[in-house]
C-alpha cells in the first residue's frame, strides 16, 4: 500500500506527483511539462514552480492516468499544478496578501470596485468642466490622464516586481533574444493550449478533445489587444495630430475598438461557459470565485465599451462612461492579483523552458562529439 503523507504542502503533493509520471512517463507527447519534468532526476521548489506555470490546464493527463482516485497513488497532477501556481503567484505579488484577498473574495471585490468607482467618476462629471467636447464635456482629459497614468503604472511595477521573483526562484538565467522570440511566437498561437495531439484541451468534455477553450482565449487574447491599440491610437490622434475623441465609425480608434470589444465580450463568455460545465475538482477550487470574478470584469469591460460607442450623442454616455471607466480602472488596478497576471507569468515560464531546451540541446551535442 502506497504510503501518503497526512499533510503535504502544494508545492510537496506536486512533486509527489511528478516522481510518480518521472517513472511512468506515459504522458511524454502532452504538453510541455512532461519533456520538461522528464529531464529530470530530482525537483526542487522552484522546479516545481516552473513546471506549476508550463501546466495549462488542459486536463489530458488526468483524464489519460491510470493512477487517479480510487487508485491509491490518487493522482490528480492538474489540480495539484493548479494549487502550486496560485500559491505561486499569491507569494510574489507585490504588495503581499493582495492576491490572497482578491482570489477568495474576487467576485464581491471587483464588485465593490467596479461601483465605488463608477460612483465616484459620476461625481466627477456632475463638476465636469462646461468645455469639451464628446466623452471630455464628462470628464476633462486632464483628470483621465491624471487617474489612468498611475493606475496603469503601478500595476505594471507589481507585475515586474512578481517576475523578478519568479526569475530567482525558477533559476533563470539571462534572457536573449531567441528565448524571448519562440516564448512570444508559442504564446500569441497559444501553441500548448492545442494539446500534444493538436486536437485542444480535455476541460470542459473529460474524456473527450475540444478547441473551444483555445477559441475562446484566442478571442480573449486579440480582443484585448486590439482594444489596447485602439486606446493607444487615440492618445497618438489627440497628442500628436491634435484630433481629440469622439471618433468616427470609420475612425481608427473605432476600427480597433469595436471588433476589440465584440471579441473581448464573446470570449468572457465563452470562458465563462466552459469554467461552468468543466470539474471543479480538476482545478484550484478555493480560487473559482476569483477566477471567474476576472473573467467577468473583463467582459464587462468589453460590453461597457461598447455600449458607450452605441450611446455617442445620447443622453447614457455619462453613466455609462462611469461605468467603463469603472471596470476598465478596476481591470488595471487588480491585474497583479487576479488571473490576468497568468499571462505574463506563462511567457516568463516559456522563455525559462526555451533556455532549459537550448541547454538540453547543447548538452546532447556534446555527447554526441
Ligand atoms: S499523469 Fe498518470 S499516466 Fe500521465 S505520466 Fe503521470 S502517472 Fe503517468
Ligand atoms: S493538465 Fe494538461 S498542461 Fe497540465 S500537466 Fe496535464 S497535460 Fe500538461
Amino acid at each position: 500500500m502506497y504510503d501518503q503523507p497526512p499533510t503535504l504542502t502544494a508545492t510537496e503533493e506536486a512533486r509527489r506527483q511528478i516522481e510518480i509520471c518521472n517513472a511512468c512517463r506515459y504522458c511524454e507527447g502532452y504538453c510541455a511539462v512532461f519533456p520538461s519534468a522528464f529531464g529530470q532526476r530530482a525537483f526542487s521548489d522552484g522546479d516545481i514552480t516552473q513546471l506549476a506555470n508550463l501546466c495549462h490546464n488542459c486536463r489530458g493527463c488526468y483524464y489519460a492516468c491510470q493512477y487517479t482516485d480510487p487508485h491509491e497513488f490518487a493522482l490528480n497532477l492538474p489540480r495539484a499544478l493548479a494549487e502550486v501556481r496560485v500559491e505561486s503567484w499569491e507569494r510574489f505579488a507585490w504588495p503581499s496578501g493582495f492576491a490572497r484577498v482578491f482570489q477568495s473574495s474576487g467576485a464581491a471585490l471587483s464588485l465593490m470596485l467596479v461601483l465605488g468607482i463608477a460612483a465616484t467618476f459620476w461625481a466627477l462629471t456632475v463638476l465636469a468642466p462646461a468645455s469639451g467636447e464628446g466623452f471630455y464635456a464628462y470628464l476633462s482629459h486632464s483628470a483621465m490622464v491624471a487617474i489612468f497614468a498611475p493606475a496603469f503604472l503601478f500595476p505594471l511595477g507589481a507585475i515586474v516586481f512578481g517576475l523578478r521573483r519568479y526569475w530567482t526562484e525558477v533559476g533563470g538565467e539571462r534572457v536573449r533574444w531567441p528565448h524571448m522570440k519562440a516564448a512570444l511566437l508559442d504564446a500569441a498561437r497559444l501553441k500548448n493550449l492545442s494539446g500534444g495531439a493538436a486536437k485542444g484541451c480535455n476541460f470542459e468534455k473529460g474524456d473527450r478533445y475540444s478547441q473551444r477553450r483555445r477559441q475562446a482565449h484566442q478571442a480573449v487574447f486579440w480582443g484585448f489587444l486590439l482594444c489596447f491599440a485602439s486606446t493607444s491610437s487615440g492618445t497618438v490622434l489627440h497628442y500628436v495630430f491634435g484630433m481629440p475623441a469622439p471618433y468616427s465609425l470609420l475612425s481608427v480608434p473605432k476600427l480597433l475598438g469595436i471588433p476589440g470589444g465584440i471579441l473581448l465580450v464573446a470570449g468572457s463568455t465563452l470562458l465563462i461557459k466552459l469554467k461552468l460545465q468543466a470539474d471543479q475538482r480538476l482545478g484550484a477550487t478555493s480560487v473559482w470565485g476569483g477566477e471567474m470574478a476576472f473573467v467577468a470584469l473583463l467582459g464587462l469591460t468589453g460590453l461597457t465599451g461598447l455600449a458607450l460607442y452605441a450611446a455617442t450623442g445620447t443622453a447614457l454616455v455619462a453613466p455609462l462612461l462611469s461605468l467603463h471607466l469603472g471596470a476598465v480602472l478596476a481591470f488595471f488596478l487588480t491585474t497583479p492579483y487576479s488571473k490576468m497576471v497568468h499571462g505574463f507569468y506563462r511567457v516568463a515560464s516559456l522563455v525559462r523552458d526555451a533556455q532549459r531546451k537550448e541547454r538540453s540541446k547543447g548538452s546532447c551535442q556534446q555527447d554526441s562529439g
